[in-house]
């Protein structure tokens, strides 16, 4: 069994979809260790996304993951990051396969509804980024 880290980005919260993708993730077998309504400032969202600071997306996903509030949460399952990467769908809802949390809930390459760890190393920085032990069942 292992862990990742998602959130449910500013798009899929303001569009109403909490409910519907954490019905999908917990449908899809993984367990909730921690979960949270929160907001990016935008010194936290350029922490978060520090890997990308030379990419030229980086301003605009800096801007858009600090504009409201997302949801964090870790999950549990096993292989949970690859598995949920197969979950959500490719970065671009326009190639997300069908099912996938993309293809029903993203509306852009950048507004793409949720994030997922793209490694366990990833998944447990993430994961420390947002939570405290205490807050992690
Ligand atoms: P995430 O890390 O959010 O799970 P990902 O691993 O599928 O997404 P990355 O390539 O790591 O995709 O990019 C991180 C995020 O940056 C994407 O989810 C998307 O919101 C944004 N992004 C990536 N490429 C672009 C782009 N060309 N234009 C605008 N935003 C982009």
């Amino acid at each position: 069994t292992n862990r990742t880290f998602t959130m449910i980005k500013p798009d899929a919260v303001a569009n109403g979809h909490i409910g519907n993708i954490l019905a999908m993730i917990t449908n899809a077998g993984f367990r909730i260790v921690s979960l949270k309504l929160t907001q990016l400032t935008v010194t936290d969202a350029q922490a978060f996304y520090a890997v990308h600071a030379a990419r030229p997306f980086y301003g605009e996903l800096v801007e858009f993951m600090s504009c409201g509030p997302i949801v964090a949460a870790i999950l549990e399952k096993e292989n949970a990051v690859l598995d949920f990467r197969t979950l959500i769908g490719a970065t671009n809802p326009a190639d997300a396969a069908e099912g996938t949390i993309r293809k029903l809930y993203a509306t852009s390459m950048g507004e793409n509804a949720v994030h997922g760890s793209d490694s366990d190393e990833n998944a447990a920085i993430e994961s420390a980024f947002h939570f405290s032990g205490r807050e992690q069942f």
